[in-house]
């Protein structure tokens, strides 16, 4: 399985503000990797950058051993690389099926014209399985619940078919049962593809997660096992921190419990 991820060295400046310095992360193929950080600790600007839509001051990223640092967004897409948007990305006048076809088409256009005319490909039934939409296809997207929508969102990456997806916060305002959904989604998704997901829920990482990487203010603060992570000091005292400033700061809560 390809998608391999190396960071090496990284540094993202904004007008003078380092949003990431000198940042060192491997994903490997196939793993699903969780990515968790306090507000503004550069978790999204770091997808920003690996899908060429930031350009780093400083440091390579290489893809499947090939730089990515320098290529357009849609050179990034075509060498395998989705991603999600923390806003929504649907057409909710189209139907699921019209969605999730129109995302196939976007990587290959006239593959996708093709199919069109044979009916739903392969890649889009699979896609309609996977997530779960299927006796939803022929609803408008529009009516989809909050985690429908997130779903069809993730299956519109899995029909471009990359190798690596990063997801920005697909749980967050989920209920718990499309959270656990969305969980046992993630780990259908990652048996064939590498996965980094952003995402804070303390319980949804203890269930979902095996390997999590801290970022503090742009820096690499801790990686291990969900178990690790929430026992290092460091990240604690991080999360605590911000606790007396935002009460509903989900590590500090399952820490202390
Ligand atoms: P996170 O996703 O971890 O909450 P971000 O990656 O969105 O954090 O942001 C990291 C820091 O970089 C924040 O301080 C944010 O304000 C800043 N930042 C992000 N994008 C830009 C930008 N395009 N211009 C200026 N500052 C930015
Ligand atoms: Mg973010």
């Amino acid at each position: 399985m390809s998608g391999k991820l190396e960071v090496r060295g990284l540094d993202v400046v904004f007008d003078g503000f380092r949003a990431i310095s000198d940042l060192d992360l491997t994903v490997e193929p196939g793993e699903l990797r969780f990515l968790i950080g306090p507000n503004g600790a550069g978790k999204t600007t770091l997808i920003d950058v690996v899908t060429g839509r930031t350009r780093p001051a400083s440091g390579s990223v290489r893809f499947n051993g090939q730089e990515l640092v320098g290529r357009r967004e849609h050179r990034i897409v075509r060498l395998g690389i989705g991603r999600t948007f923390q806003t929504s990305v649907v057409f909710e006048q189209l139907t699921v099926l019209e969605n999730l076809d129109l995302a196939a088409s976007f990587r290959r256009p006239l593959a996708g014209l093709l199919r069109r005319r044979r009916g739903v490909s392969d890649q889009v039934s699979r896609a309609l399985d996977t997530t779960g939409l299927a006796d939803l296809a022929y609803r408008p997207a529009g009516v989809l619940s909050h985690g429908q929508r997130q779903w069809l969102e993730i299956g519109m990456l899995i029909v471009q078919q990359p190798s690596l997806l990063l997801l920005d916060e697909p749980v967050a305002g989920m209920s718990r049962s499309e959270r656990d959904r969305t969980g046992e989604l993630l780990r259908e998704v990652a048996k064939d593809h590498t996965v980094m997901v952003i995402e804070h829920d303390m319980e949804f990482l203890r269930r979902f997660a095996s390997t999590v990487t801290v970022l503090h203010e742009g820096k690499l603060l801790c990686e291990g096992t969900v178990a690790q992570v929430q026992a290092d000091p460091r990240v604690q005292q991080v999360y605590l921190g911000r606790a007396r400033e935002e009460t509903t700061e989900p590590l500090v809560q399952e820490a202390s419990s």
